[in-house]
């Protein structure tokens, strides 16, 4: 089934479709990450379908681009049982070329664009159009981006491009100029959260704070439920909280927080690869900490927390990490009046720092020493 979020792109394939007006590079942005693909292998399988010839070819004219629009999707759609629609399907197409990061290393290298270079140097083997598909192209390094820009500047014969990208802003624009952009409306955090307790069998509590945690994004709110991956987020997430709550819950030893700190510090900054997705969740954290510390000075200005207010907090929706809310709220009334500001400030200068050259232990070393509250 395809969401409402697709249907914008949806209509603006269909007509390409039957307009047999191929760009030479489509770019799919947004964050519902297997909608774009699901959407680019339709595409490849209606271009291509052996059942369903081309308007043009059909009535060999050219037709009013107008007339189209109106047409029903039906009128697109590829037949699913010809050659080449099973071959697309089962990914046996040799026409059908995929790039995607280099696993683990989340990256996509030039090597990957130059072997492209070769393999549609020739004529497509069989396909009517040849599709290149290059999943999350915003891991494009910058070699890679260039060399991507060179082919996109000379297109290969009867070949077309689909970029899947999370955002416009994370690719050169000399390559978004080279390309068609269509916009994918993510999907609503409810779906996302429906979707996890069809395909992973979880409590509706879980997966509405994985759809929360990862803002509607369908691959990371997988990722964070589902056990069978290498890292199993939802016990990590569970160590990440409690090991933040321990440095700033106030009524433990200072100079035992400050050895946790520097260990913690460490710790998160050999696992590279893990690092982003465990700071998006501490932040979520202490934002969740700071509506219930800001809900507490609006409310009563008293440091006792009022359970109605706590209800109205949750029941809005905006608590993200339900299953804490009662250990958050204990340990918040006990903070100081703008902890949780200094929190936030302090979260989003290191994930900055982050970003730069500088050494990840010590950002994060200077990060959660900040987090030890002071004596007062
Ligand atoms: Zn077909």
């Amino acid at each position: 089934m395809l969401n409402e979020g697709l249907m914008n792109p949806v209509i603006e394939l269909n007509n390409i479709v039957l307009n047999n007006k191929i760009p030479n590079a489509l770019l799919f942005t947004g964050n519902c990450g297997q909608d774009k693909k699901n959407a680019a292998i339709l595409f490849a399988k209606a271009i291509n379908c052996l059942n369903k010839p081309l308007i043009s070819d059909s009535i060999g004219a050219v037709v009013q681009v107008g007339s189209y629009n109106k047409m029903p999707l039906s009128e697109s759609l590829p037949c699913n049982s010809c050659r080449s629609c099973m071959k697309i399907d089962s990914k046996m197409h040799p026409d059908i070329i995929t790039i995607s990061p280099e696993p683990e290393k989340d990256v996509i290298k030039i090597a990957q664009i130059r072997e492209l270079f070769s393999s549609t140097s020739s004529k497509p083997h069989e396909a009517k159009m040849r599709m290149v598909m290059i999943e999350e192209a915003h891991t494009m390094n910058q070699e890679a981006a260039n060399a991507l820009l060179k082919i996109l500047e000379e297109p290969p014969e009867r070949t077309f491009f689909i970029l899947l990208a999370r955002e416009l802003n994370e690719l050169l624009p000399t390559i978004i100029s080279r390309c068609r952009h269509l916009r994918f409306k993510p999907i609503s955090q409810d779906d996302v959260a429906q979707r996890l307790i069809q395909d992973f069998n979880i409590s509706p509590l879980f997966a509405k704070i994985a759809s929360k945690s990862s803002n509607g994004d369908i691959n990371k709110a997988t990722m964070f439920v589902n056990i069978n991956s290498n890292i199993e987020w939802i016990k990590r997430r569970q160590w990440l909280f409690n090991q933040i709550l321990m440095l700033i819950k106030p009524n433990q030893s200072s100079s035992l927080k400050f050895l946790y700190a520097l260990v913690l510090a460490e710790k998160l900054s050999k696992e590279t690869e893990l690092l982003q997705d465990s700071i998006s969740l501490l932040k979520l954290c202490l934002r969740d900490i700071a509506l219930i510390k800001t809900a507490l000075v609006h409310f009563n200005n008293i440091c006792d927390l009022d359970k109605s207010i706590l209800g109205k907090l949750i029941n809005s929706e905006i608590i993200v990490n339900l299953d804490f809310v009662n250990l958050i709220s204990d340990i918040v009334v006990m903070l100081p009046k703008n902890y949780h500001l200094m929190a936030l400030d302090a979260i989003h200068k290191a994930e900055s720092k982050l970003q730069t050259n500088a050494s990840a232990r010590l950002v994060l070393e200077q990060f959660f020493l900040s987090l030890i509250p002071s004596k007062s």
